[in-house]
């Protein structure tokens, strides 16, 4: 599973991207020198914003670890390919037709901008369909025009990618409708088509070919995970994903680089490593079984890395994992402060503003590691996740353990390389604006912190309701209470002095760091309306927590006054202590209705304060945040390694650099998998011919 920079703490992906609530980062940049000053946003094409992705933790590795993420960096790109390919069956021929114009550009200046605008998106999306709306975007230059570029491109010595016997008009025609017309294959997955259509026959991925789901339902399928189904002469037939079976090639490839990082690789790493390798060579589900169990089992290594059929959202089926690559190295000053905040959470519950008869006598801390990603490819780059909990297989899952990652640099560029207008639109002076830039990643990122160690993990039931979870009493307003417990939780100590004790914040910061997290928790519970562009209600329990808290906030103490200016509306914040004091009140009152599972008392709650809000409001805040022009979603530029050589070849180094070009990386990987490319095209497992 993976957690959606959308999702404000914990996971659960929320409906659409929310830059003002992505969980914020970096003590690094707000108590360190690392982010201060480098460039972030590179540059925004259409929606997306293009972003630097930063691992300031590698170069303090030990060499042999450095060398060790070197050939799992290698790995992650010889698969890449793959997820092109399982994307859509005519991805990687449009891939290499854009990218040869990029490298050989002719033709007017305005179409060459179009077609540089069109590559970019495609790289960012890994193919011509968004991957918000999973629609796909076209061309805007005339067939005409392209075709002059192509032939242009192909005088200065670009090569295509042709058929046995095709010219160059013919692969232009043949590939038309992919690139200029909207619908055709108008959608890469459809879940729920129009009335009566197939959910595979609706869909475009390439992760079957001539079956409808209706046709799988009494076909029994060996490789659920991991194959490409399709109808041969009538017949359904499975094409593994292994070596020897699809994608050989690049199977074969990854697999070279994963047994040359083995010697590098400490013992549980190296066993997990072999049963991958064991995997890709059969493709059985016994081996996937026993490469989820060996990766489960390797949890103290520094470097990590996932290369694999893994998540199933691609397809409308849900079965078939689509492959991805991240590798990693855990963050240990933020993994340690987050397990300080858990080996200490006995204090917390003990200084819960509730009721005694609720305080848990032996609480334990959730923790999980927090990582900094080196490379993300195929399914999680380059736009990628904020978090991953694997595997997902539930047996495996309940005998075995598993592994939860929150990814702390993605975090921390999302929050740099926020537009400056946007915190500054919704403050109410200049001061609040420069509190939130200097200390919101910072405060946020403890928040989150104590919402997650402490907040879910705290709190005790009613004797009543043992033998009964209180989802079953609170039904329907379970989710939101609870979310709006462990959010209680975290602004409620925030400011307390255990925290300072605890060196998480410097004394001197204190105050402004408490005061910014309150400030930006106040502004989102207006911003948030954005997103609701439908209706009166709030469905999304995140949403309706936060709106419940300010909005209760708002109604009960004197710590945050609704103002306008202008026309505009604002939540401002006039006194921190009311603001804890009522968090603190509101809290106690939260743990006695999940503790007696009191239902009456929680719709109360919600449908006074957390569901229902006024349109106008909303529409405002919507022609406000349309003005500022916001990015939708973003795409990472990956950090670049490079071997330090000896003279007889041999890697003794590896260097990290940021190349801040999303041409350049794009190019470079395409070029280091061309060979494997191309033997896949002129193997049987190639793309099959047409739709
Ligand atoms: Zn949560």
């Amino acid at each position: 599973m993976t957690v959606a920079a959308m999702s404000i703490a914990c996971s659960g992906p929320a409906p659409a991207p929310d830059t003002e609530q992505s969980p914020a980062s970096s003590s690094d940049g707000a108590f360190g020198p690392a982010a201060a000053g480098r460039k972030y946003l590179v540059e925004r094409v259409d929606e997306a914003a293009i972003v630097q992705l930063y691992a300031d933790g590698f170069a303090a590795l030990p060499v042999k670890e450095r060398i060790l993420t070197w050939h799992l960096y290698q790995a992650a790109i010889a698969g890449r390919d793959i997820f092109y390919d399982q994307r859509y069956a005519h991805n990687l021929d449009m891939r290499d037709v854009v990218e040869a114009l990029i490298s050989h550009p002719a033709g007017e200046a305005p179409v060459r901008a179009e077609i540089e605008r069109y590559t970019k998106l495609f790289w960012a999306n890994s193919g011509p369909y968004n991957n918000l709306t999973a629609r796909k975007f076209v061309l805007t230059c005339t067939p005409e025009q392209f075709a002059s570029a192509v032939h242009a491109a192909a005088e200065k010595g670009a090569t295509f990618p042709l058929r046995p016997g095709e010219t160059i008009d013919q692969m232009l025609t043949r590939l038309k409708p992919m690139f200029f017309d909207a619908s055709f294959d108008p959608s890469v997955t459809t879940k729920t088509p129009a009335s009566g259509r197939d959910i595979l026959a609706s869909s475009a991925n390439n992760l079957y070919s001539g079956v409808t789901a209706k046709e799988l339902e009494g076909f029994d399928e060996k490789y659920p995970l991991n194959s490409r189904v399709v109808k041969v002469d009538g017949r359904i037939v499975e094409e593994v994903y292994r070596v020897g079976g699809r994608y050989d090639p690049q199977i074969r490839d990854i697999i070279t680089h994963l047994e040359a990082a083995i010697p590098y690789a400490p013992d549980p790493t190296a066993q997990a490593l072999r049963a991958l390798i064991g995997w890709y060579r059969t493709g059985e589900e016994r081996d996937r079984r026993a490469y989820d169990i060996a990766w489960v089992a390797d949890t103290s290594s520094s470097i990590d890395t996932i290369n694999g059929f893994t998540e199933v959202y691609l397809d409308a089926r849900g079965m078939k994992g689509a492959w991805e690559a991240l590798v990693y190295y855990v963050n240990r000053t933020k993994t340690a402060a987050i397990q300080k905040l858990a080996s200490e959470a006995q204090w917390f519950e003990d200084h819960m503003p509730w009721d005694r008869q609720y305080c848990k006598e032996n609480v334990q801390g959730v923790t999980a590691n927090i990582i900094d990603v080196v490379i993300e490819t195929g399914d999680a780059g380059p736009i990628t996740p904020i978090g991953i909990n694997l595997p997902n297989e539930q047996e495996v899952r309940e005998k075995y353990g598993s592994k939860s990652v929150s990814i702390a640099n993605v975090n921390e560029a999302y929050d740099r390389s926020m537009d400056a207008g946007y915190r500054s639109e919704f403050s109410w002076s200049p001061e609040e604006t420069a509190r939130a830039k200097q200390w919101q990643g910072a405060a946020h990122e403890l928040a989150t912190d104590l919402h997650e160690v402490i907040g879910h993990a705290s709190g005790r039931l009613n004797h009543n309701l043992l033998g009964c979870t209180p989802q079953t009493h609170l039904k329907e307003q379970y989710s939101a209470l609870e979310e709006a417990r462990a959010d209680l939780v975290a602004l409620y100590f925030l400011p307390d002095p255990k925290i300072v004790e605890m060196g998480l914040i410097r004394p001197e910061d204190h105050r402004e760091v408490a005061l910014a997290e309150y400030e930006n928790y106040a502004r989102t519970a207006l911003v948030q309306l954005r997103r609701m562009r439908e209706g009166t209600t709030i469905e999304e329990d995140h949403m309706r927590n936060r709106q419940m808290i300010v909005n209760w906030l708002i109604a009960n103490t004197k710590a945050i006054e609704r103002r306008v200016r202008d026309g505009k509306a604002y939540n401002v914040v006039v006194d921190a202590g009311a603001f804890r004091e009522g968090v603190g009140r509101l809290l106690a009152e939260v743990q006695r209705i999940k503790s007696n599972g009191d239902y009456a008392a929680a719709k109360a709650l919600f449908e006074r304060h957390g569901i229902h809000f006024d349109p106008k409001l909303r529409d405002e805040i919507v022609a406000r945040v349309e003005k500022l022009n916001l990015p939708s979603y973003t795409a990472f530029i990956q950090p670049r390694l490079e071997p330090v050589r000896a003279a007889d070849g041999a890697v003794r180094d590896v260097t990290i650099s940021y190349p801040q070009d999303l041409t350049a990386q794009m190019l470079e990987y395409s070029k280091a998998t061309r060979a494997t490319r191309e033997e896949f095209r002129r193997s049987a497992a190639g793309p099959v011919q047409g739709r």
